[in-house]
């Protein structure tokens, strides 16, 4: 049976955001570049967007990271499955992640991407529910915070599923 989505955000809330925060962003890092690292494989949509919406130059790299857990929580315990293929040496380091949940994820890897000699890592993220972080992160740009609910879109998923929808949705489960 299909699952009931409905609309938290439209694709033209989304799009505005996103140009929203580019022109943050490209403000922020004016007369500077910036390297964006997209988390695989939710944020692939947003930053490929926000990427289009920034105005200094841009280098883009992915990596990939998993966290033991089911589908819909995630453990404390992260492993890097794809690295970075460039180094972060001399370069502004902007992460670009789609969601920041317990904070768990983001947490592990902005520490270990602040050892990797950068001038500066901060982090992007489309969402964000406080409610439920049990770590404390820093997010530097965030599109829109959230309620406590399980979202798909825009690269969001659901078992893999729903990440091609243009706008957030929220899965009704009952
Ligand atoms: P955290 O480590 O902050 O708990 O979780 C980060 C990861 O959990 C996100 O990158 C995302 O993959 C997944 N996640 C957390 N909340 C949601 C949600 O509402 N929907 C989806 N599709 N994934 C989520």
């Amino acid at each position: 049976m299909a699952d009931k989505i409905s609309v938290l955000y439209t694709e033209e809330q989304v799009n505005n955001r996103i140009r929203e925060m580019g022109e943050q962003i490209s403000k922020d890092y004016a007369g500077k570049s910036v390297h964006l690292v997209g988390i695989l494989k939710g944020a692939t949509f947003f930053t490929c967007e926000l990427a289009k919406r920034i105005t200094v130059p841009v280098t883009i790299d992915f990596m990939s990271v998993s966290s033991y857990g089911d589908a819909t929580e995630s453990s404390g315990v992260v492993k890097i499955t794809k690295d970075l293929d460039e180094p972060l040496e001399g370069k502004n380091v902007l992460v670009v992640e789609d969601i920041v949940d317990t904070g768990n994820t983001l947490s592990y890897l902005l520490d270990n991407l602040q050892k990797r000699g950068s001038l500066s890592v901060r982090l992007c993220s489309l969402l964000n529910k406080p409610e439920r972080r049990l770590k404390e992160v820093n997010v530097d740009y965030t599109g829109f915070v959230i309620p406590d609910a399980f979202v798909v879109g825009y690269g969001l998923d659901y078992a893999q599923k729903y990440r091609n929808l243009p706008y957030i949705g929220i899965v009704e489960t009952d």
